[in-house]
């Protein structure tokens, strides 16, 4: 197939066993290994690289998932615009969002594109489920990081992501074992149509 770009999101079936589709910087994308005679997944708008013989759908593959968790508060970005910054950060990614700035460790720009939209939309996440702060037991402040997972998984497949992505977001980024349960509880829930 080469090299290749999407304008939208799009559906893609292919036969091969192995999948190795790459953004166009050479970083991995999504990397499956294929046990049925086929499979089907998509990608969001974007420019890649494969070596597989991969057939474009008709329409993007339809993946049933469950809402967004309930939020338990609001602080909205003001005007929805976020201003983005890099330093080094330790905590790898920090949102004020009453302020409406994201502060990124610069690590976080060598990752594949995929984990950092899972890292931004998780970031989004803390504007309705709240995050650290020093009156919070750890298990709130555990559900408050799992919900942004579960919001930031969410947003990837509507953006065009598979739901294996957003869980090798989080076992990757995050390393967390309450995290990563939750997350392959909640992908295992996603299903394809
Ligand atoms: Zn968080």
């Amino acid at each position: 197939m080469g090299y290749f770009e999407l304008s939208k999101k799009t559906g893609f079936r292919t036969t091969d066993k192995e999948i190795r589709i790459f953004t166009n910087d050479g970083k991995e994308c999504y990397f499956v290994n294929n046990l049925k005679p086929y499979h089907d997944f998509n990608l969001p708008a974007g420019k890649y690289y494969t070596e597989n013989r991969i057939l474009k759908l008709g329409q993007p593959v339809f993946f049933d998932v469950p809402p967004t968790p309930k939020p338990n508060r609001r602080v909205m970005i003001p005007n929805g615009r976020l201003n983005i910054m890099y330093r080094n950060n330790p905590h790898k990614a920090s949102i004020n969002c009453a302020k409406g700035i994201l502060i990124l460790d610069f690590k976080i720009k060598e990752l594949p594109k995929f984990k950092q939209d899972f890292i931004f939309f998780h970031e989004l996440g803390h504007q309705y489920y709240g995050g650290y702060n020093a009156q919070l037991q750890k298990k709130e402040y555990m559900q408050a990081e799992i919900n942004c997972d579960t919001y930031a998984a969410i947003n990837m497949i509507v953006k065009g992501y598979n739901p294996s992505q957003s869980f090798i977001s989080v076992r990757d980024c995050l390393s967390l074992p309450e995290r990563i349960e939750a997350s392959e509880k909640f992908n295992l829930k996603i299903k394809k149509k």
